[in-house]
């Protein structure tokens, strides 16, 4: 099969199980995204990926040839390390050229090379600069073109732009994916930032305790998660306890349809998941299902959105609407919140006494959406 594919990789260390049973496939010409948090084994997989480190159980192949016990200088895998790991004693061209004078390219084609990728990565005027002379940005591009220059099948990137301030982030991601598109390269991107992913990848692969949880487009990943925690890691959620009845969700007295019957069996706990965007207000005394009652406790505008946060019987609600929607609720009011049937997902939940007061998931992962 053409492109990367990872057949039942594990890695332990000591009593440390980082990759348990990691079956992927990376398809040519696309990037695809790895991302997690902190620890679920992301780092250990690319390395694994570029021959630093081999799996301790599961094979490797490329475009149809194993390459599982292949080392990393036989693999022409080109990567970009969390540091970039320029050599500083080197000016920018001799750092681009680097590798090609190490495979024996005589000097006046490395140089034209490194001027041709430095051209690509929009350096070409800091040829004779030192690194330490370099903003981030620059340093990232530099290291960018020094991995293309041996003509990569494969190109890893660990954490690109974490050195980089949020602004400066943002337009490298644009212009690696311009750059990823135009030369039609497989790419791995190590990431635990889901903007970052969703800005750049074809496919992100979510990756939690070692496990990739769910492999999907950014639209798919976000709209249709297949977890609790892939809803929470990506984007904002709102999580709400709930009882199947007689194919409907039951909140306290309050019931829910979802557009597709629940097939849990009577009795079950669920979860309920709604993203805010997908939560509107409505009046206390509207009669419909999936709506719920409370107050509003916090109210704040974010640029082009608003969100109102409404502390409910079955937990907080946050609902988010453009700023410039006409509706409006001061803190302290009553409102009811509506959630809209066919954004509604339903996961298996926790049995009542265990289950928590339900909260807008994952707090620590709101940076990433806030922006
Ligand atoms: P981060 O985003 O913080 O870099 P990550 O998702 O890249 O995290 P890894 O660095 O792959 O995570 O680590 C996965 C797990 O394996 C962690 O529990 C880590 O402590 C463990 N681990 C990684 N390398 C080693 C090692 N050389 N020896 C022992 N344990 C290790």
């Amino acid at each position: 099969m053409a492109g990367l594919v990872l057949k039942d990789v594990r890695k332990i260390y000591g009593d440390v199980t980082a990759l348990q049973n990691i079956d992927l496939v990376f398809p040519s010409g696309k990037l695809t995204a790895l991302l997690g948090p902190s620890g679920c084994g992301k780092t250990t997989l690319l390395r694994i990926i570029a021959g630093l480190d081999t799996p301790t159980r599961g094979s490797l192949s490329l475009n149809g040839d194993d390459i599982t016990t292949l080392p990393a200088n036989k693999r022409k895998f080109g990567m970009v390390f969390q540091s970039f790991a320029l050599f500083p004693h080197l000016s920018v061209g001799e750092n681009v050229a680097y590798s090609l004078s190490i495979s024996g390219v005589e000097k006046s084609t490395r140089l034209k090379r490194a001027q041709e990728l430095l051209d690509l990565v929009q350096m070409a005027d800091f040829q004779d600069r030192r690194i330490g002379q370099l903003s981030g940005g620059q340093r990232q591009r530099v290291a960018i073109a020094r991995a293309l220059a041996q003509e990569p099948e494969v190109f890893l990137l660990d954490e690109p732009m974490s050195a980089l301030d949020a602004q400066l982030r943002e337009t490298m991601q644009v212009e690696l994916r311009l750059l990823q598109q135009q030369l039609n390269i497989t790419t791995i991107v190590v990431t635990h930032d889901q903007r970052e992913a969703m800005t750049m990848a074809d496919e992100i692969v979510v990756m939690s305790n070692g496990r990739s949880e769910q492999i999907g487009s950014p639209t798919d990943i976000y709209q249709r998660p297949e977890t609790p925690f892939v809803a929470s890691f990506i984007g904002k959620a709102n999580f709400i306890d709930g009882i199947v009845r007689g194919g409907r969700i039951f909140v306290g007295d309050d019931a829910f349809d979802l557009e597709k019957p629940a097939s849990f069996v009577d009795g079950a706990p669920v979860q309920l998941v709604c993203r805010p965007e997908n939560v509107e207000l409505c009046s206390v005394d509207e009669t419909s299902p999936n709506k719920l009652t409370g107050s509003v406790s916090f109210v704040r505008d974010v640029g082009p959105t608003r969100e109102v946060f409404v502390e409910t019987n079955a937990g907080r609600v946050i609902c988010e609407m453009p700023s410039s929607a006409g509706a409006f609720v001061a803190q302290g009011e009553n409102t009811g919140v509506r959630l809209r049937s066919n954004s509604l997902l339903c996961f298996p939940g926790q049995a009542p006494a265990a289950a928590g007061k339900q909260t807008l998931a994952s707090a620590s992962h709101q940076e990433n959406v806030a922006a």
